[in-house]
């Protein structure tokens, strides 16, 4: 495969912060619908991943291909438009908005420059916000204001006003953080949901959640990869039992 061939190639991606690698020379590919999860202790590197592939951070040398385009020189805004959504840890919903409310402000009116859009144009908005509040098990909580939501609503409803942009990658930090073994199972039932168009790409430190979603595990070590591959393989890779039981 070539770099080209995936919806995401990493190439050689490396950060300095004074000296100090935080991220070094790392590569990996991620393809169309998949859900690939980011583990690794604290300290190894996975939020600056995701803040290099958004543009928060600027990498000091590497490559970021996103559909055959380079990152790495654009701006955060740009990235966005180019189809790269990023949800932070801490829910930013806006409180004093209903549901409904804060999907349709979310609703990318004009963003239609870079063509990453793909649904209809004059798909009427309430439409759209219908949709995707069905997604994220929040149908009948339109009209409802976000800060009388659970913990896990919100952070559903900061998942749909990313979603009502379409985003080809969605990037979540640690989405079931706070969340009720319920709320946990809808989670994994949302983000099989949402690949059937786009692919997700998730820091986790559940195992028993990165295990239920993900397709393909990245472990991440001092800002390089440690192991990579299914669950079942880097869980039971001898290099990923000492550095996670310290022997
Ligand atoms: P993780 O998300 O895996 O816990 P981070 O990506 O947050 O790890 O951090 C990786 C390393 O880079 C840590 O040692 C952290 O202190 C360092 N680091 C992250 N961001 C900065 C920054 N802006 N300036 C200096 N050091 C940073």
């Amino acid at each position: 495969h070539q770099p080209k061939d995936f919806l995401l190639a990493v190439s050689g991606l490396t950060v300095s912060f004074d000296g100090f690698k935080a991220v070094n020379d790392l590569s990996f590919y991620v393809e169309e619908n998949e859900i690939r999860v980011i583990i690794g202790p604290n300290g190894a590197g996975k939020t600056t991943v995701l803040d290099l592939i958004c543009g928060k951070t600027k990498a000091t040398s590497g490559s970021i291909q996103f559909r055959g385009k380079e990152l790495t020189k654009m701006r955060e805004n740009e990235i966005v438009q180019t189809g790269v959504g990023r949800k932070f840890q801490t829910p930013s919903v806006f409180e004093d908005l209903t549901v409904f409310e804060n999907l349709e402000i979310s609703f990318p009116r004009g963003r239609t420059v870079f063509g990453s859009l793909t649904f209809q144009r004059d798909q009427p908005v309430k439409d759209r916000v219908e949709e995707v509040a069905e997604m994220i098990f929040l149908k009948d909580k339109l009209s409802t204001y976000a800060d009388e939501l659970s913990h896990g609503q919100k952070q559903w409803l900061e998942i749909g006003m990313l979603l009502i942009q379409d985003p080809d990658l969605l990037m979540l930090d640690e989405p079931v953080a706070g969340m009720s073994v319920s709320e946990r199972a809808k989670t994994a039932e949302l983000l099989n949901r949402i690949i059937k168009n786009r692919s997700v790409l998730v820091i986790e430190h559940d195992m028993k959640f990165v295990e239920d979603i993900a397709h393909k595990v990245t472990v991440l070590h001092q800002g390089q990869i440690l192991s990579e591959g299914t669950m079942e393989k880097v869980k039971n890779d001898p290099k990923v039992i000492e550095v996670y039981l310290g022997h």
